[in-house]
């Protein structure tokens, strides 16, 4: 069978250079007489990729020197529970509830800290994002907590709001390496990297050096941020072929052109598609159209079996995981830097032939 069209929301679709490339070095690594997934953590050869990772990652997003990066484990949803045991002095928290991933983090919070609802788009069933401009933050909050990218609401922080807080602790899971971004308006940003870096089961965080110190000794090592910083994300054993696949993504990324190039490729795919959607006579979107994600595009059709019809039916297109969150329901198009504009152009015939199916224009 020919590679199909992923429109995964994560685990998603990897650049196919960056797959060609896992190919070819799989079963020798560069001469080393083994693959990386054979390789000790400890060895020259796995540490020179960790650090080539970093420095490319550092490089792409432009992070500042007393910006921490680590390389760990347990999935973005593991960050939920150390930011607050981590971060928290005076157990006060500040949340921008934006759909589910907010929900999330908000109820692991609240097994630690007060959390203070300050913003949310449940009035708007999260089609649309709350205003920020009347926002009042409490002035013994340790930190204000929002997500960037809501995938499975499919809306977007466009562009990411300025919030007068000296911690703002942001979930980029779903848009990381999207566009660029202004790292020091943050003081700890985490994504896993299923999504645009790599494949599951790596989580990158970036993190202000100065936070490092919250972090208390009673803490378990393996969520200590400052132990996990001290011995550079290999305190223990590492996922070592996630971080080589996230260091090739990231290299992809620079022969791309780098972010600014990314984001305005980014930018056309999903004005294309939302394009579409508007002129169609079959498909809607129901996202406030300034909110509107890039990264990941919800539609239906006239109905839930409809909806069903059309999923069936695109398969025949060679497009894949097209089905929405069963919260949302309808389709979803994800549309990380991965899916190519011929992607979103079969995507698009294929709308356009079912339309004419069901309408028959
Ligand atoms: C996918 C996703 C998560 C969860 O990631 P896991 O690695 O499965 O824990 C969290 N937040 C957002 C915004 C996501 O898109």
């Amino acid at each position: 069978m020919k590679r199909v069209y992923n429109f995964s929301a994560g685990p998603a679709a990897l650049p196919e250079a960056v797959l060609n490339r896992i190919q070819n070095e799989l079963i020798n690594h560069h001469g080393s007489g083994m693959s990386v997934m054979e390789m000790s953590h400890r060895s020259h050869e796995f540490e020179a990729i960790l650090k080539r990772a970093e420095d490319d990652l550092r490089y792409v997003l432009a992070i500042p020197n007393h910006y921490e990066v680590l390389f760990l484990q347990g999935g973005a949803s593991l960050q939920f529970s150390m930011i607050p045991l981590n971060l928290c002095v005076n157990r006060h928290v500040s949340f921008i509830h934006t759909g589910e991933w907010s929900q999330k983090a908000l109820e692991e919070a609240e097994k630690l800290a007060e959390v203070d609802l300050i913003a949310s788009g449940k009035a708007d069933q999260f089609r649309k994002l709350p205003d920020l401009s009347q926002v009042h933050i409490q002035a013994k909050t340790d930190y204000v907590y929002y997500v960037s990218n809501n995938t499975i609401y499919c809306t977007q922080f466009k562009p990411l709001p300025k919030i007068d807080h000296h911690l703002v602790v942001c979930d980029m899971s779903s848009d990381l390496l999207s566009r660029p971004v202004q790292i020091e308006d943050f003081g700890l940003i985490f994504a896993g990297a299923q999504k645009n870096m790599g494949i599951a089961g790596l989580t990158i965080v970036i993190i202000r050096k100065d936070l490092l110190e919250r972090s208390h000794s009673s803490l378990s090592n393996m969520l200590n941020y400052q132990t996990l910083a001290k011995h550079r994300s290999l305190y223990n054993t590492p996922p070592v072929f996630n971080i080589y696949v996230a260091g090739l993504v990231f290299e992809w990324v620079k022969e791309e052109g780098g972010l600014a190039a990314i984001q305005q490729e980014n930018l056309a795919k999903a004005q294309r598609l939302y394009a579409y959607i508007d002129h169609s006579q079959l498909f809607n979107n129901d996202v406030n159209p300034a909110d509107r994600s890039t990264m990941n595009v919800s539609f239906r059709s006239a109905s839930a079996t409809m909806d069903e019809a059309f999923i069936e039916f695109s398969k025949a297109h060679r497009i894949a995981n097209i089905k929405g969150h069963r919260l949302v329901g309808g389709m979803r198009a994800s549309l990380y830097n991965a899916m190519s504009m011929e992607g979103v152009e079969q995507l698009i015939s294929c709308m356009k032939a079912f339309e004419e199916q069901e309408l028959g224009q």
